[in-house]
């Protein structure tokens, strides 16, 4: 199964990926401040990891 992790050293909150995630796999809720994947969503396209600059998205499976 695809895991997401990020690596929150180099995040900037820029909410990029979320905004791109067009399969609604990654949200982010801004109340609680974390980030959410849901694995059953997630077509592996990898957007998610062209659009981070700082390279903080580690997908894997
Ligand atoms: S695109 Fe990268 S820097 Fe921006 S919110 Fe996502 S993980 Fe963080
Ligand atoms: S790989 Fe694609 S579907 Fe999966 S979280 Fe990233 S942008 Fe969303």
């Amino acid at each position: 199964m695809v895991n997401l992790d990020i690596d929150f050293s180099k995040c900037s909150y820029c909410m990029d990926c979320v905004e791109l995630c067009s399969a609604h796999a990654l949200l982010f809720n801004a109340i609680t401040g974390q980030f959410y994947f849901n694995p059953d969503n997630c077509t592996y396209c990898e957007v998610c990891l062209d659009v981070c600059g700082v390279e903080a998205i580690i997908l894997s499976d």
